[in-house]
Order: C-alpha cells, then structure tokens, then sequence
C-alpha cells in the first residue's frame, strides 16, 4: 500500500487578481482535496496544503478550469510576477495590467507536458505553440526567478527582495518607462556564511516597448551564467555578486545592441497595505480585508472562510490578493460595502482600522508543519510573539507607531524578514536570529542583532531597545530607522547620548 503523500499546490496569479468564481473554485478545492484552509502567500497567489498524492491531478484541472494555472507556481522559472495590489482603474494602471500580462506570457514556460500530465493526458502541439522551450531550452533555469512591478512612491510589492523589480514611472495617464532594478533575493543557509540575502541594484530606465525585451535578456543572462553546480549559489544575486554590476551591465548592453540608459532615482513616500474601506476611480468601492498570515480557514471566534464564501457568492468582487498575504474586495457599491463590513464583523472578523499597527503589518511563512524545509514555528509561533509585542508597546506608550514585524521558519526568508523593522528568522525549534533595523518601506535591509534568541525572551530583549528607542527617537523616526541610524553598540550599551547623535 502506498503512503498518503501530502503536497502543496501553488497556483499563479498574475498581479493577484482573480474574479470571485475563481475564489470559490479554490474554497472548493480546499474543502473537497485541501485541508480545508486557503492560504495567500507572499508572492499575491494562492497555495492548498494536505493535498493527497491521488487528489493533485483533480485539483490542478479544477484550477485550471477557472483559467488559472499552477505552471509557474513553483520550480526553477519565472514564477508569480507581483504587481501593486491597489484596484486602481485609471489609463495609466491599465496600461501597466497590459504590460504586466505580456510580461507573464513572454516569460511563461511554453511546455506542452503540462497540460499532457495534469489535464486531459493527451499530446497537445497547438499551432501557436514552439516545439522547444524559447526561453527556458531543455534546463530551465538555475532557480526561482522573482519579478515585482512597483508603482513610484509605493513600495508595496518590496520591489528590492526580487531578482527583477520593476517600477512604473508615470507621466499623467501614460506610462514614462520602467526602471529596472536587478539581484534581490531573501534566501540564504544560515549555517554557511557566504549565503545572503541582497537588495536588488538599480540598472537602468526602459521605455515601455522596450520593457519585454530587456526583461527576457536579463532572465537568459541568468539562464546563461548562473551557477548550476551549487544550488545553495544559484540565484541570481550569487551570479551579481560574483561577477559584479559593470559585467552585468556590459553583457546586457552586447545582447540589446544599444547603451543602458541609467535609472531613474526613486523615493518612496509610502508602502500601503491598501487595506479599509475607500473608493475607486470609477465610483465603485474597494474594501481591504485583514488576513492574518494569510490563512482563510474557520476557527471556533472567527468564520473567515464562511464569510468571504458568503460575500464571494452575494456580491461577486473581483478579488486582488496583495503581497501582504491579505485581500481586496474590488467593483464594490457603498451599500454593498457597508454590509460586507457588518457581516465580517458578525462572523469575527476585525476591520483593518480595529487591528494594532503591529498586528496589521505583521506577516509570517507557513513553516509547520506545513512546510518540509521548516526548522521552527513561524504562522502558529507570531500570533502569540505579537499578542506579547502589543502589550510591551502599550506599556511603553508606543502603541501607534508603525513598525513590520515578520518571521519565518527558516533562514529563506519567504515572508521576507531581512527588510522589516523587526525579523524573526527560524533557527530551531523555540529560537530564533532577530534582525533588526530595516525601513518600513522595505528599501534598507536589517541586520542580524542577536542570533538563537530563545523566543520566550523575546519581549525582554526587545524592551531595552524600544526603552532606546523611545528616549531617542528623532520626531517621526521608525523603530528600524532608528536602530539603523544609532546602530547596535549604541542600543546594546543603552547609549542614549549616541542616539541623539
Ligand atoms: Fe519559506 Fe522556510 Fe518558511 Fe518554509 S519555513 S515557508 S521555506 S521561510
């Protein structure tokens, strides 16, 4: 007899929006083959958990039956390209939807034995299609390759922790051009210390027509050079890194035909989660709804998942999953939204403006026992660590600042903990490396501030810094903007005339 293998499947969802019937068809796979939780990743797409070996062929078809894919989801290619999640409907945000979904079609894999394996099980050559694989030939790529688009003036998608961010300039209603930005990553191997995770360089500004093609050029430099002898070095950063921006530049500029131009300088005024309830551009409405660690499942004080089947089959929103693991109601009369946010509230369900700032910009990876690469807690460790974190902040009279705390259960750094203000990376079972003095807006990383911290002292550790932080603190300043500035001989020897410069 054969075990009962358990799989996650992750779906890809361009941007992360998808239509309400779609929604419901993953409720259906979860309830029928899942676990019976959805859970929104980091990455704006969905994954199920406990699917059986014998129930991944009935799940994959029923995704793909709302015209959604899984190819892409995962392996060694492009996978979900992240885009803002806000519902905006002006010309410019179309044109960047367009330009966004010509980006997943030219870097999508073309392979045939997908559909072959998972779908019908029949050979499948359409016309349309190449015999062999444009992009990606018979090896694929080394390893993951992340792509985020950013709108200027909000990082919302952490455009830095991608191997390719992209951000939108924009020009009224037209798009001015993308600059690019190269060599993010969050992963590293905590035991072996020339792995790290990087921020990705600025390299150079792009029309809008020539978008595709320097992005497909960048993906094959990787496909070209990158390490596949070693997949601890074979992300993108490591071939950076080792070969430095100069080449990278030189080679890209020899496969185009033409000079880079140099990017554009980028500030980011904010980093929204785009969460309550506000209008859209057409007169409709959109309600951000708060997920924690993006896990849609019933619990005995909140029916998350019942409610949002509900309001999927009332109202039928367009959906917009965002890079916080949370989700928008889109397309929204008022009326309709009132009543959305009276149901939430009748089945648990707290209204973004009801959370705490730590609570509300706090995110955590699956980890156990879902995930087999976990070494720590991490989605059932934070809830509590947060609880604990809110409490020291009320006692310090810190309560409304503003701070992302993230933690994950091990060192790859799915929910991206190397650039929040605080970061919990997973060592081993109770302990933890704290990172500390990232920016809000995810353009600086941390930097490892104490390593095993038992999780159980965690508040203790934290208190002197806040103390620190409190007494020091220039008007406005963030904690991790804080810890940057002071730096951490000055926090650990409690400093204060440091602080103040
Ligand atoms: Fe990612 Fe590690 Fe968390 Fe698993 S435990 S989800 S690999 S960070």
């Amino acid at each position: 007899r054969e075990k009962h293998y358990q799989m996650m499947i992750r779906a890809r969802i361009p941007g992360g929006v998808l239509p309400a019937a779609a929604y419901l068809q993953f409720d259906r796979l979860a309830e029928e083959y899942g676990n019976k939780t959805m859970r929104i990743t980091t990455r704006q797409t969905f994954q199920l958990h406990g699917v059986l070996k014998g129930d991944l062929k009935k799940t994959i078809a029923g995704i793909n039956e709302v015209l959604i894919t899984t190819l892409g989801g995962c392996g060694d290619q492009v996978r979900n390209i992240l885009m803002c999640s806000a519902p905006h409907r002006s010309l410019f945000h179309q044109a960047l939807r367009r330009d966004l979904l010509a980006l997943v079609d030219e870097l999508s894999a073309k392979t045939n034995a997908y559909h072959e394996i998972w779908l019908d099980g029949e050979k499948w050559q359409p016309d349309n299609r190449a015999a062999e694989e444009p992009l990606y030939g018979k090896t694929y790529l080394p390893r993951k390759f992340k792509l985020a688009l950013a709108v200027e003036g909000d990082n919302c998608v952490d455009v830095y922790a991608n191997d390719l961010g992209i951000v939108a300039h924009r020009d009224g209603e037209t798009v001015a051009g993308y600059s690019l930005l190269v060599g993010g990553g969050m992963g590293r191997t905590a035991a072996i210390a020339d792995t790290f995770p990087r921020m990705a360089d600025p390299l150079t500004f792009v029309t809008p027509d020539q978008l595709i093609e320097t992005c497909r050029e960048i993906v094959k430099i990787q496909r070209d050079f990158g390490n596949r002898a070693d997949r601890r070095y074979s992300r993108f950063k490591y071939l950076l890194h080792e070969r430095g921006l100069a080449w990278f530049r030189d080679e890209l500029s020899a496969r185009l035909g033409r000079p880079l131009v140099a990017p554009r300088e980028l500030t980011w005024e904010q980093t929204s989660d785009h969460l309550g309830f506000y209008p859209e551009e057409n007169g409709r409405f959109a309600l951000g709804i708060y997920v924690q660690n993006g896990r849609i499942h019933d619990t005995d004080r909140m029916k998350l998942r019942t409610v949002l089947r509900e309001i999927m089959e009332t109202y039928a929103p367009e959906v917009h999953l965002t890079c916080d693991q949370n989700l928008i109601l889109s397309g929204l009369t008022e009326e309709q939204g009132e009543a959305i946010k009276a149901l939430l509230l009748d089945a648990g369900v707290p209204l973004a403006e009801q959370l705490s700032n730590v609570v509300r910009y706090a995110m955590a990876c699956p980890a156990l026992p879902t995930c087999g690469l976990a070494t720590a807690e991490s989605e059932r460790m934070l809830p509590d660590v947060l609880k604990e974190i809110d409490q020291l902040l009320a006692q310090l009279g810190l309560q409304n600042e503003v701070m992302s705390v993230r933690m994950t259960g091990c060192s790859n750094g799915c929910a991206r903990p190397y650039i929040g203000d605080i970061g919990f990376v997973g060592r081993t079972i109770g302990k933890y490396d704290l990172f500390l003095g990232g920016d809000f807006n995810g353009a600086r990383m941390n930097a490892l501030y104490q390593e095993l911290l038992p999780i159980t002292q965690a508040v203790d550790t934290l208190r002197p810094l806040l103390l620190h932080y409190k007494a020091g603190r220039k008007s406005a300043e963030r904690f991790g903007d804080y810890c940057h500035r002071v730096g951490f001989e000055a926090l650990r020897a409690g400093t204060l005339a440091e602080a103040k410069d």
